[in-house]
């Protein structure tokens, strides 16, 4: 193996010491101290993997190591240190120290990259603390939006102050650090967060593709009376409409999807939520995502005749409004090829696979090509203190990143 995995190993495990929750769990929210205090220790690490590094003006961690041809467009390595409230050791710190050691492993091999390496630690992926992540990786590409450090966490302290908190004063102008074409590929190691490698009892796969997610919240309308006084034959009532259209929509997505559809209703409110009251109003959402559009879009359509026949039947009105519609995002195809060549050499086999939970590399897809690699993590279990990943299997994936950012970056 190039990698070196006790020191790796090593540096997960400190690094889980800052925030540290319970036995296992981490707390490390985004521009809190305790996240300032991990991207102290991981700069320093950085710096003894021979990067140069600095903490930019959004609370990005970027480390360089400069290629021998500087003109050529860069290769970006990187994940995020930052956690949920309630969070695990290996959602984002494997990738963003498993970049870290791949560099560090080139020094040590005595392996200087043609093209400069760049390693990013994301800021605030998570977005817990003020409802919106990606932070960081946004203000690089340019996707900052209006407002955006006016948004308040729980305490009202905004996201500029807490910045200013962190160490650093953000400046919008610096919005986008980094053109189309300045990157010629960027490559992010994660833990899978789902079940798939585990089912398929592999510990590492190559990610196709980030699904888009259509969300959706559907509100429906009936009728308030007694629950003991009228007759079923006169009722409108919404809760029964809900369920029926969630009911469908299961079977549908079950039905006629492919491997890669998931449909979700997540969240049901029912007004005005009391056991002697036919429901007069339920308000629910939809999360439906796949990596094919046309099969999305299809289900999303044949949804909208359910919801319609549903509601026609039962005497009810309905109104739909549209929160989130992404598209999937493809990994490019000449980076799977090498990663697929060197995980052939390395003799993993590993699968393809979906990603459903987007990343830091959806982002960056809208100014670089991209390539992801998974890690398989206990149950699929994520966002949560009992979120464990094999050591042996991170080692894995982080070689097989070596070998892709050695053949990425040689020419
Ligand atoms: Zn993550």
């Amino acid at each position: 193996m190039k990698i070196n995995s006790a020191r790796l190993k090593d540096r997960i495990y400190s690094l889980a010491e800052i925030g540290k929750i319970g036995e296992t769990g981490v707390r490390r929210l985004a521009h809190s101290q305790e996240d300032r205090k991990a991207v102290d220790l991981v700069k320093e690490w950085m710096e003894d993997a021979g990067l140069d590094a600095h903490i930019d003006c959004f609370g990005n961690l970027r480390g360089r190591i400069e290629g021998t041809e500087k003109e050529k467009p860069i290769l970006m390595l990187g994940s995020h240190i930052d956690s949920q409230p309630y969070g695990g050791r290996f959602d984002g710190t494997a990738g963003a120290l498993g970049a870290i050691e791949v560099i560090h492993s080139f020094q040590d091999h005595g392996f200087t990259p043609v093209r400069t390496i760049e390693v990013v630690c994301f800021s605030d992926e998570e977005g817990a603390r003020f409802n919106k992540g990606v932070f960081g990786v946004r203000a690089l590409i340019g996707q900052l939006e209006e407002g955006e450090l006016e948004r308040k966490d729980k305490e009202g302290m905004t996201r500029l102050e807490a910045l200013k908190e962190f160490g650093v004063t953000p400046e919008i102008t610096q919005s986008p650090v980094y053109q189309p074409g300045d990157i010629e590929a960027f490559l992010e190691l994660h833990i899978e967060q789902g079940p798939v490698l585990e089912d398929l009892k592999k510990p590492i796969g190559i990610v196709s593709a980030i699904s888009g997610p259509l969300w959706l919240t559907v509100s429906i309308e009936g009728f308030a009376g007694h629950a003991g006084s009228v007759p079923m034959n006169l009722r409108q009532d919404a809760l029964v409409g809900a369920s029926t259209i969630i009911r469908e929509f299961n079977d549908l997505v079950n039905n006629e999807g492919t491997s890669n559809t998931v449909g979700t209703v997540g969240s049901l409110q029912t007004f005005p939520n009391s056991r002697n009251i036919i429901p007069e109003k339920v308000e629910f959402t939809i999360d439906l995502r796949d990596i094919d559009m046309e099969v999305r879009d299809r289900l999303e359509t044949r949804l909208y005749e359910i919801i319609k026949k549903t509601c026609s039947a039962l005497n009810l009105k309905y109104s739909l409004s549209e929160d989130t519609r992404s598209d999937p995002r493809y990994c490019a195809d000449w980076i799977k090829t090498i990663m697929k060549e060197e995980d052939e050499k390395l003799g993993y086999s590993s699968p393809t696979l979906m990603s459903g939970p987007f990343h830091d590399a959806l982002f960056m897809s809208y100014i670089s090509d991209y390539g992801m690699i998974f890690v398989r993590c206990e149950k699929g279990i994520s966002h949560n203190p009992l979120e464990f990943a094999e050591m042996k299997d991170i080692e894995k994936g982080v070689e097989l990143l070596y070998q892709t950012a050695a053949r990425l970056s040689e020419s």
